[in-house]
């Protein structure tokens, strides 16, 4: 590894240069003191490894270093601020790690006897209890691991109710061109065709395409709301009534509730499915592929097929519904191993009571002011594809940067260097060089216009034509710039010891 930085060490002030794990093991070194295992007869009938298992072999310090060496590489949002749109990095509140350590939920095992964890299964009855009154929706389903998964769990359960009704005929589900990924892609493992519908130039669904598509092959539709241009389809209700009349079913990809809780409740809008990210609007920590936690708010029509296990409270306590006769009859399957993710509820059900019905309410209040000082202090310099306020996220595209040589990739790098995670970009991919902004609520004013700050003096610089500053961001990181399509083509995924002297001399 060249050195970065010009140091005789590598190193860059007390930021330490990291060797992966293996390139640090001595052969023989070891951080605990075990006594030699006995000689044992093997049972394995010749297949038992007969080499070095390959750990790496060090000292506890050096274990430790390396794991804390590579946490202090991590940005987070307890560093700063993460506006990354569609994300809802927001802070997560330290009452709710004590609350997921008490000893009575942290020791809890899934396997546990029922009459042994009935104040877990009393605090999942009454997390779904607050989910559903938050929604307005009579049912949830608490054991998707993700919001993808609730997306699964959401289409699974629209298609066991077609299919309960003998209609095999609908083969495809809408979704806007805007959504997530993840929506198509949950269609289209469900077995579904997927076809898109356009936007209007008011970044919502463009309501005649939509419902040209709509007839007797249709299972459903999938839209976020507010959607992944940070804006509220007005038009919903009409949109929920066609797709009913149309005999399909209304999923609403409820990732961006952030921006609505306490104001408006899906079930109000006709919706027959929504998955909520706890991890999202319920302040759960998240990133990096997990933890997570998706689950699923049921209309009365598609409830009786929500996965198992799924706890009700009968006249002897809470009870676990595992088996698919009885209550769970009509269930589409199990999604996952036991019953969901239990410390996220913990934590999803402290920050609700820690805040209450008016504190929720005003953390969405909070996130869309924010988004929109954001939008609109920055809308003077940069370009926003669609006009008026936004919900909680703030969209803008590239056309300020035309003819500049500088991209939406050039900002994201630069700001970097300013200490801010980079917001979302190149998605949603209706808007050409998105840059999507969600402050959330926890952030400052002071941060906000810090913020704001660098942004409005990349964005002047950028127009200046100082594309070279771009090229060469971010400076000041462990590492530069990185061919990140090589990476894509050429992964090295696999590590191997370098050749030893003897074998690079034959
Ligand atoms: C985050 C997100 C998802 C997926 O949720 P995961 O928990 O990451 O699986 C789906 N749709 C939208 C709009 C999202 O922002």
């Amino acid at each position: 590894m060249s050195n970065p930085h010009g140091t005789i060490t590598g190193n860059r002030g007390l930021q330490l240069e990291e060797k992966l794990i293996f390139e640090q093991g001595v052969e023989g070194r070891c951080g605990v003191d075990l006594p030699d295992p006995p000689k044992v007869k093997s049972r394995m009938g010749g297949v038992e490894r007969r080499g070095p298992i390959g750990l790496p072999g060090l000292s506890e310090p050096q274990a430790i270093r390396h794991y804390t060496r590579l946490s202090q590489k991590n940005f987070a949002i307890d560093a700063g601020m993460y506006p990354l749109g569609s994300c809802t990095m927001k802070h997560n509140p330290r009452l709710n790690e004590k609350a997921v350590r008490m000893p009575g939920l942290g020791d809890l095992h899934p396997m546990q006897p029922v009459s042994t964890v009935q104040g877990a299964l009393a605090l999942i009855d009454t997390l779904a209890h607050w989910l559903k009154t938050l929604t307005g929706m009579p049912a949830v389903a608490m054991s998707p691991a993700a919001g993808a998964q609730g997306e699964l769990c959401g289409v699974m359960a629209i298609k066991a109710a077609h299919e309960a009704k003998g209609d095999h005929a609908r083969k495809v589900i809408l979704v806007p061109e805007s959504a997530h990924g993840t929506n198509p892609a949950t269609a289209a493992a469900c077995g579904y065709a997927v076809e898109a519908i356009p936007a209007n130039e008011r970044g919502r669904v463009d309501l005649d395409a939509f419902k040209k598509e709509l007839g007797p092959h249709v299972a459903g539709i999938m839209i976020t709301n507010p959607n992944t241009c940070g804006l509220f389809e007005n038009d919903i209700v009409e949109i929920g009534k066609a797709v009913h009349a149309a005999g399909g079913y209304f999923y609403c990809d409820g990732a961006n509730f952030n921006a609505i809780v306490g104001r408006v409740r899906p079930g109000d809008l006709g919706i027959d499915c929504m998955h909520i990210n706890l991890h999202k609007t319920f302040s759960t920590p998240h990133g990096g592929g997990g933890p997570g936690s998706g689950p699923v708010v049921l209309s009365a029509a598609l409830a009786p097929y929500a996965p198992l296990p799924f706890v009700v409270h009968g006249p002897n306590g809470f009870r676990l519904v595992e088996e698919a006769k009885g209550e769970g009859a009509k269930t589409f399957g199990r999604l996952k191993a036991f019953h969901g993710q239990m410390g996220m509820f913990v934590r999803a059900l402290a920050y609700m009571m820690s805040h209450g019905s008016d504190g929720m309410r005003q953390a969405s209040e909070d996130a869309v002011l924010n988004a929109n000082y954001v939008q609109a202090r920055l809308g003077e310099v940069m370009t926003a594809p669609f006009p008026g306020p936004c919900m909680h996220e703030a969209l803008f595209d590239d056309r300020f940067l035309n003819g500049s040589g500088v991209s939406t990739l050039d900002i994201a790098k630069a700001l970097i260097d300013e200490g801010f995670h980079p917001m979302t970009m190149y998605f949603p991919l209706v808007v050409h060089g998105a840059l999507l902004i969600e402050p959330t609520e926890s952030e400052t004013k002071e941060t906000l216009d810090q913020f704001i700050a660098v942004m409005r003096g990349l964005a002047e610089r950028a127009k200046k034509g100082d594309a070279d500053f771009f090229h060469h961001a971010p400076r000041l990181t462990p590492r530069r710039r990185l061919d990140e399509t090589l990476a894509a083509r050429k992964p090295v995924l696999r590590w191997r010891p370098a050749p030893t002297e003897r074998q690079a001399a034959e």
